[in-house]
């Protein structure tokens, strides 16, 4: 029988808990879960592809230590399509998260793309958790600018990086 493989793609600049919920809860939907970490130069992202991916491999390889149930979650990152990438590892769905409201236009457009651009490949969403629906990258880089707490939001190393990055610049 062929896999499941899931491809979670994102700019992860940087990674939350909004991100790590559906990295876990994703993780259950497959066999395989690749988290996909986007160049996405449009955005212009704080933290260099590299510096994300790494930020986002230090939290999985602890989800996958801790549970041992399945093939580990895969950290990969990516700079063209979308599509094409997801081609390449043989993904069958794309796996994206949804937050109120102001999510859904964007990401009822993206996925209406990346099907007319491959037919085959299905999005499919899953609701932000409840502790988790206001989390944003954005939000939380703003708030470490302005020196705020942000360790109910991010992992303690994602926090460090934030702050050592801030300070830097
Ligand atoms: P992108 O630039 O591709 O939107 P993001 O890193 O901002 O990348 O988000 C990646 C995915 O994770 C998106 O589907 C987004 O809706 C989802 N996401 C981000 N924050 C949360 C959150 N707090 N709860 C659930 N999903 C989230």
């Amino acid at each position: 029988m062929s896999q499941k493989v899931i491809v979670y793609p994102g700019t992860f600049d940087p990674l939350t808990y909004g991100h790590i919920d559906i990295i876990e809860r994703g993780a259950q939907l497959g066999d395989q879960l690749i988290v996909a970490v986007s160049l996405n130069l449009g955005k212009q992202p704080l933290f260099s592809i590299e510096e994300r991916t790494a930020l986002v491999k230090a939290e999985v390889d602890r989800i996958n230590a801790e549970t041992n149930s399945g093939p580990p979650v895969l950290v990969k990152s990516f700079s063209g399509l979308l599509t094409d990438f997801a081609s390449e590892q043989g993904a069958t769905s794309i796996l994206r998260g949804l937050r109120a409201v102001a999510d859904f236009e964007y990401e009822f457009q993206m996925a209406s793309i990346n099907k007319r651009l491959h037919g085959e490949l299905e999005t499919m969403f899953l609701m932000a958790a409840e502790q988790q629906h206001f989390v944003a990258s954005r939000f939380v880089k703003e708030i470490a600018l302005f020196g705020g707490n942000i360790s109910s939001f991010v992992p303690e190393n994602v926090a460090k990086a934030l702050n050592q990055k801030i300070n830097k610049n």
